[in-house]
């Protein structure tokens, strides 16, 4: 499982190889394929390409096909969307088109920030999941946005009182969704961010899912960020885009 890969495809190009070394039975992308990054063509052929997969668009996906307002975007997104747009074939904006910001797949929900307002929205505080749990009827529920590994479950021992852990996981760190009377209680489960990481771990960030125990584990991989930058620059994207790769913010 990944999220927020943002045209970046030498991130991408190593968490799709570890994916198929781990023999997973199949993909779920949690949004913004592009946006940011200066690969976004290849990048959406090669997430459009995955086998056994349940993808779901963000809200730079959607700026890209103009199906949202850029107007709320700061000056760097706006710069990287204006710039992506031309630099998208026909059939790539087809396909960032017809995705959806949430779906219901059998066995968990993906759902681009929350399941309440999924484009937009970030989950990052217990309330905020709380006030989520009426807005998703399959759990676990997937999600991006934040671009941070920072899952929260109900607690196993008192799920209707509504008391909420949460954990920012560190690469290899693990996280269980608890059963409860009627499949796994709620829990929001974030892999972090492919090609742009915010928890200062400049590693790509994704996530392994094993939907018969609930386990989620958090995987970071090294990439060639020095590669990536030099695409920054060479296509003219804004300098900070090149350098925030190299602290991980
Ligand atoms: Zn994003």
């Amino acid at each position: 499982m990944f999220s927020d890969v943002h045209a970046n495809l030498e991130a991408l190009e190593e968490v799709l190889d570890f994916f198929e070394a781990s023999a997973v039975d199949g993909y779920i992308c949690c949004g913004d394929l592009v946006g940011y990054g200066p690969d976004p063509e290849t990048c959406v052929a090669r997430i459009a390409a995955l086998k056994n997969s349940v993808i779901v668009c963000g809200n730079h996906d959607l700026v890209a096909v103009e199906r949202l307002e850029l107007s709320w975007f700061n000056p760097y997104a706006k710069t990287a969307a204006i710039w992506t747009r031309p630099h998208l074939s026909d059939r790539a904006k087809a396909y960032l088109a017809g995705l959806s910001p949430k779906r219901e797949a059998s066995g968990f929900t993906v759902a681009h920030g929350t399941p309440r307002r999924p484009p937009e929205e970030y989950m990052m505080s217990a309330a905020q999941f709380r006030e989520n749990i009426p807005y998703a009827k399959v759990w676990p529920v997937f999600v991006g946005h934040s671009h941070m590994s920072l899952c929260f479950r109900l607690r196993q021992k008192a799920p209707s009182l509504l008391e909420v852990e949460s954990q920012c996981l560190e690469d290899g760190q693990t996280f269980k969704a608890c059963p409860g009377p009627q499949g796994l209680l709620p829990a929001a489960l974030n892999p972090g961010s492919v090609g742009q990481p915010r928890d200062h771990d400049t590693r790509a960030s994704c996530a392994l899912y094993d939907s018969e125990t609930g386990v989620f584990k958090s995987v970071r991989l090294t990439y060639d960020i020095a590669a990536v930058q030099r695409k920054i620059r060479r296509v003219g994207l804004p300098e900070y885009l090149a350098l925030r790769l190299a602290y991980g913010q």
